[in-house]
């Protein structure tokens, strides 16, 4: 077979060869040991949180070992990509914190690698395609979908496995004459791979994550360009991860299956392989059981869930690194202050066989990045969340912001501050009763207590309210209202004989901690009502006693 001749028949417009495009794209000049890493997502809308375990790994390689992080949109799929997915992932990616060196932007291409959208690159794939025929390691297929659909349907019946391979691969040696035929007729063809590759033969590979697996090798002849002349994932990935330099392939586990595939196409086209590192699922429980997060179960599968909920990007970052390195919790215990940049990512500590993903775990590290932040910034970032999703509520916290940042910074500060916000949407919840267009009685004086009791204990504490003491002086007062009428003042006191009481202080403090605050719980009460002033505080206590 001429297959120079067949080269030009399949692809008469390609003119470049492999030599142009390795001179278009030279080697990177970087640091001995810098690491070269893509994120490399189909730009469908939807990003999951697999997609952001991979994109930090991505990040980390690279810039821990002064690399480069870029971003290639894999857009060869028309079907899955939707028109601003581009901007989707980028805006999305950013606001958790990852930013990309190099690659595509919301309006074209940063840095000399590009096109980075794959779509733009027909001719690069092209290129390398012909070479392949030029050296027979590709060939065009002509079969129609009936016609597989029918080798399927035979291999089915046969238990064979499934596949373009063997006696199934009717074009592999198809004479150029018959070729000829079918261009003439204008019969459209996909390019195929002339594997070599047999299923007895096994070889041991190395994954940086994984360690060391079985591969066995492809029979399969996979298609690599498609009718239209786009490549298929596996040919663009070989090719663009060559040009564009890349040492580490971070992808999901999912892609292990093909990896024989890719060895077989780096080796052909000639490229050195980059290294691998198949990341391992992150799984949730689900009633004891684990299984993959799933974007039609779970919300929290998709990244803008955060966002939405407000959860602090310190903290998603924080928390996926305790999910990505087994050793970053301890690292984080004995570096409490310390930036996360300082911690030493290693692929080596990586799970190898599932990442569990705990929302509740994500709460508690979330309110730990909240408890350490003072009420300043508490107040902006949460302005920022409601700005975009409770302008009702950013409007109130920008009528008095010294009033705002007073409520929050209650209980802040100090060896323990308080943990009792974890996302910047439960903030409103947490203030509300400060406003009076916000404040509800959620909840109620227990009908074991007398109203009788309970109307002096409040008539009491108004009478003799007075917002200027300090808080040891306010307390005794309370006592002093408990002892008055009828309640013990003191609690060890109560335990011993509470049949002598209508009941404690404890009891009172909760009379009024409703009354002001319509809650059982509440941050400290005098400091609450210092700061909800001497005529919000008399307001609510006289407005319990009209019933
Ligand atoms: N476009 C592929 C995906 O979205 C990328 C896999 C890879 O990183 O190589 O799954």
């Amino acid at each position: 077979m001429d297959t120079n001749r067949l080269a030009e028949l399949l692809y008469p417009n390609i003119t470049t060869l492999p030599a142009d495009m390795e001179a278009r794209y030279p080697a990177r000049v970087l640091p001995e040991g810098a690491k070269v890493t893509r994120f490399a997502p189909s730009p469908t809308g939807f990003l999951h949180i697999g997609n952001l375990y991979g994109a930090f790994t991505d990040e980390r390689l690279a810039h821990t070992s002064g690399g480069i992080f870029y971003l290639r949109i894999e857009d060869t799929d028309a079907k899955r990509t939707v028109p601003n997915g581009i901007q989707i992932i980028i805006e999305t990616l950013a606001k958790l914190g990852v930013v990309f060196d190099e690659g595509a932007v919301i309006d074209g291409d940063k840095g000399d690698y590009g096109p980075y959208r794959q779509s733009e690159r027909a001719e690069i794939y092209q290129t390398y395609a012909k070479q392949l025929i030029r050296e027979g390691k590709a060939y065009p297929c002509f079969c129609t979908e009936e016609e597989l659909a029918s080798i399927r349907e035979r291999q089915e019946a046969e238990k064979l496995n499934p596949g373009y391979y063997g006696e199934f691969a009717v074009w592999r040696d198809a004479p150029i004459e018959k070729i000829e035929e079918k261009l003439n007729l204008g019969i459209p063809f996909v390019l195929r791979f002339r594997s070599e590759g047999n299923l007895n033969n096994k070889h041991k590979f190395r994954d940086e994550i994984k360690g060391e697996i079985d591969v066995t090798e492809n029979d399969i002849d996979h298609v690599i360009l498609k009718s239209d002349g786009i490549p298929t994932y596996h040919f663009a990935h070989a090719v663009d991860d060559h040009l564009m330099g890349t040492t580490h392939v971070i992808r999901d586990e999912s892609w292990l299956s093909t990896l024989p595939f890719h060895i077989q196409l780096f080796k052909a086209l000639g490229f050195k392989m980059p290294k691998y590192c198949h990341t391992a699922q992150v799984l949730k429980l689900d009633n004891g059981n684990k299984r993959k997060i799933s974007k039609r179960k779970d919300p929290e599968a998709a990244l803008t869930y955060y966002h939405s909920q407000g959860y602090p990007v310190a903290a998603v970052r924080e928390y996926l690194m305790t999910l990505l390195n087994s050793n970053f919790e301890e690292w984080r215990l004995a570096n409490p202050e310390a930036p996360i940049e300082e911690f030493k990512f290693t692929t080596k500590k990586m799970s190898v066989s599932g990442s569990l993903f705990d929302l509740d775990k994500l709460n508690d590290v979330s309110k730990n990045v909240i408890s350490r932040l003072t009420a300043e910034e508490v107040y902006e970032y949460t302005l920022a969340w409601a700005k975009e999703n409770d302008i009702e509520f950013a409007n109130i916290l920008e009528s008095d912001k010294e009033y705002a940042v007073r409520i929050l910074a209650i209980g802040r500060g100090g060896k323990k501050p308080r943990k009792d916000i974890a996302l910047w949407s439960e903030v409103k919840n947490y203030m509300s009763f400060f406003y009076d267009s916000l404040f509800a009685r959620t909840d109620s004086i227990p009908e074991s207590f007398e109203s009788d009791d309970i109307k002096a204990v409040l008539k009491d504490f108004a009478d003799t309210y007075d917002e200027n003491v300090e808080q040891n002086d306010w307390f005794a007062n309370i006592k002093a209202i408990a002892e008055r009428n009828g309640f013990c003042p003191d609690m060890k006191q109560y335990k011993a004989s509470p049949e002598s009481y209508k009941g404690s202080v404890a009891d009172v403090s909760m009379f009024l901690r409703i009354a002001v605050t319509g809650r059982m719980n509440s941050p400290d009460l005098y400091e609450v009502m210092r700061i909800l002033g001497r005529e919000r505080v008399l307001a609510r206590v006289n407005s319990l006693l009209l019933f």
